[in-house]
């Protein structure tokens, strides 16, 4: 899967590629990153990419053609027809039903604005979807465009322990429920009890267990995500068991 960023600043993704266990999805080839320095793509002497907004107003827009020219350029390297993603605050909010679907592409042009923004027609002619990572605003798309490669890059295969992906949180529509390790207790802190790990989790009950998990998802996306229900309960996603508990709980 191959992605390609046009970007000011190619060496923000320099790190990310090399660590974690993210680093294995590049290590096995799953996941090619190729950075394309916009100002390569400027046409005077002193590689200007940005000019002023007509109409007036503040700060700079990055300008249509070295755009135009980049985006040829990535077109031809690839000789396919990926989609060209634009990071912007008014784009579609990135949840991980499009992280799945675009994990399931061949990659994508990652264009990342700057300054106030894309000249429009590049967007009108060129842009498949603007993404968002909520809503606030960067100084630039390179984060999110590696927010987005992240979240891409674990759902390949191998990348994570086998199965780990399906237990994370929005996998199966809920938030995970909480996390125990070493040691089962913790000593009081001054005033405070000691804390134990739920006793399920040492019990060796695989079902107890299972269903205890579901209950802690259910009840902590009760609580935080309640939107997140009520799209679970619409999908049939939730048995008669997990409504039984949903009435039980205190919200
Ligand atoms: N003037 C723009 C506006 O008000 O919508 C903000 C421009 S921002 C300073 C510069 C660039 O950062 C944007 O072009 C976009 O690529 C990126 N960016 C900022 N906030 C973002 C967000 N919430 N999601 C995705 N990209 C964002």
């Amino acid at each position: 899967m191959r992605f390609d960023a046009i970007t000011l600043f190619p060496e923000l993704f320099d790190a990310w590629p090399k660590h974690g266990v993210t680093r294995r999805a590049f290590d096995q080839g799953l996941i090619e990153l190729h950075r394309w320095q916009l100002r390569d793509f400027a046409a005077d002497a002193y590689r200007r990419v940005d000019d002023r907004p007509f109409g007036g107003g503040p700060g700079m827009v990055l300008l249509a053609e070295p755009l135009l020219r980049a985006l040829a350029a990535v077109r031809a390297a690839r000789g396919d027809a990926a989609p060209v993603l634009l990071f912007s605050p008014a784009g579609q909010r990135l949840d991980q039903a499009l992280v799945r679907e675009l994990a399931g592409g061949a990659g994508a042009v990652l264009l990342c604005g700057r300054y106030e923004g894309v000249d429009q027609r590049v967007i009108d002619r060129h842009v498949t979807l603007e993404v968002s990572l909520g809503d606030y605003v960067l100084s630039g798309g390179e984060l999110p465009a590696l927010v987005l490669l992240d979240a891409i890059a674990r759902l390949q295969p191998g990348v994570l322990t086998p199965g780990s992906a399906e237990h994370d949180s929005f996998a199966d529509g809920l938030l995970e429920g909480p996390q125990y390790s070493r040691p089962e207790r913790l000593e009081a802190e001054p005033g405070g009890a000691p804390a134990e790990v739920p006793a399920v989790l040492l019990s060796g009950h695989h079902a107890e267990l299972a269903r205890w998990r579901r209950e802690q998802a259910l009840a902590l996306t009760a609580r935080r995500r309640p939107d997140l229900i009520a799209a679970a309960r619409a999908a049939g996603r939730l048995d008669a068991a997990d409504e039984r508990w949903l009435r039980t709980l205190a919200l």
